[in-house]
């Protein structure tokens, strides 16, 4: 086995390797009035848009995996870089440095879908997925939520019923983001309908374009429609494309569970998508109000929340990085994001009061309320704040645990 690459050399590498690839980031400071205002949570995009964003994606996705940089931990036998996870951290501090295309489209299938491919599918599949997944030519999706299972996610009911070397899947998903444009899904089916709930589930990857399969897009309130609706009516799904036991799916889900809370907590979601405080700070002075006793302290209350909330995710970053499991850290720090932006949609109203709901065509101000309108969906996903002080209350507080039914 060749000898592994140094820290120094490797960085040399990628360093060489961005200059020629990519410009340098152009921090650029606003000035009030002046260009795009768009302040939201989740960025409300046109189809066309959003397959402008894949593509450019991919286009750096597979120009970083073939110079070696796209899968850096992943084992050299699949086709990555075989090197350990404090290398991906000085690449990914690296390519911060750089204007390259926002990695978004692949956030779900690489945050989330592959770590779990790769712990629990068979080897055809890993060969098949993997190495396609991190050069980016295709994208996958979480189908766990159905319309009657969210919070309680082992109470789905979507079917896979064997036949032979296959399994045939009937049911529904919902709230699935990227369906649009995802080839694969990981879908957690209920195999054994008699057994106690956490106990008949079983994972599988499913072929998004399939027979059988359909997806129609949820318009949101913000007006885009970045999830959808998937229908699956008798797909049939190879049992190599089995993830883990047959009824050992709760295992798989958690995996999955685990590392979308990491994702959520390290990933774009825990600056807020605010566009910054400053935006805010900004917005309180051009309206006249920087004077305003109340509105002052309900500022100072933002920013003083938003450092906390950003230490704690810090403190469960940290955590990850020295190898241990993603743990009630990240059900904190993903409540004090939530809950800050809750302070903000306060804020935005008493300081811009109907301009927040009326278009009147002033620069910065009718533009927020994307933010505020995105801010309930940051409390749902990864976990509702409910469910979230439900883990805090049982695993860090002590109290007694909530009667689980069957
Ligand atoms: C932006 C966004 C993206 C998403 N993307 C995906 C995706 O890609 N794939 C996917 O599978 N799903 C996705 N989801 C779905 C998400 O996982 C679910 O919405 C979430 O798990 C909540 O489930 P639910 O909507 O069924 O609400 P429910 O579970 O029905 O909850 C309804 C209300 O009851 C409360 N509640 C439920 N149980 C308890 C309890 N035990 N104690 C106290 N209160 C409780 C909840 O907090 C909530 O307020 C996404 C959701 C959002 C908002």
């Amino acid at each position: 086995m060749a000898a592994q690459i140094s820290e120094a050399d490797f960085e040399r590498e990628a360093l060489s390797f961005l200059e020629a690839n990519a410009s340098p980031r152009v921090e650029v400071t606003q000035t009030w009035g002046e260009g795009s205002d768009e302040v939201s949570v989740l960025p409300e995009r046109t189809p066309e848009e959003e397959r402008a964003e894949l593509e450019a994606a991919q286009g750096w996705a597979r120009t970083r995996f073939d110079a070696g940089f796209g899968w850096i931990t992943g084992p050299e036998s699949l086709g990555g870089r075989g090197l350990p996870r404090s290398y991906q951290r000085l690449y990914d501090g690296l390519e911060g440095r750089f204007d390259t295309a926002p990695m978004t489209p692949f956030g779900i299938g690489l945050g989330m879908v592959a770590p779990t491919i790769l712990a629990h599918a068979t080897d055809e599949v890993k060969e098949r997925y993997l190495q396609s997944m991190y050069r980016g030519d295709i994208v996958g999706c979480q189908l766990f939520s159905e319309p009657g299972a969210g919070s309680d996610l082992a109470g789905l009911q979507t079917r896979a019923v064997r036949d032979g070397d296959e399994w045939i899947v009937t049911g529904q998903k919902v709230w699935t983001s990227g369906a649009q444009f995802s080839d694969i899904g990981e879908i957690i089916c209920r195999t054994d309908p008699d057994a106690p709930k956490h106990k008949g589930l079983t994972g599988f990857v499913v072929d998004m374009h399939a027979p059988g399969v359909e997806v129609r897009p949820l318009r949101q309130m913000t007006g885009g429609a970045s999830f959808n609706e998937v229908f699956f009516t008798e797909v049939r799904v190879p049992d190599t494309h089995r993830l883990g036991d047959v009824n050992g799916g709760w295992t798989v889900a958690l995996t999955t569970l685990m590392n979308e809370r990491a994702a959520i907590g390290g990933g774009s979601m825990a600056g807020g998508g605010s566009g910054g405080t400053q935006r805010l700070i900004e917005l309180v002075r051009h309206q006249g109000k920087a004077g305003d006793a109340l509105i002052r302290q309900q500022l100072a209350q933002i920013i003083i929340n938003g450092r906390v909330a950003s230490y704690t995710n810090l403190r469960a970053m940290a955590k990850i990085a020295a190898g241990g499991l993603p743990g009630p850290e990240m059900s904190i720090a993903k409540m004090s994001l939530t809950a800050n932006m809750q302070r903000m949609g306060a804020l935005l109203a008493s300081v811009l009061g109907p301009k927040l709901v009326a278009d009147g065509g002033e620069w910065g101000t009718f533009a927020w309320s994307q933010f505020v309108l995105g801010i309930p969906g940051m409390r749902i996903a990864g976990g509702t704040d409910e469910i979230l002080r439900n883990i805090v209350g049982e695993r860090v507080l002590g109290l007694p645990k909530e009667p689980v039914g069957n």
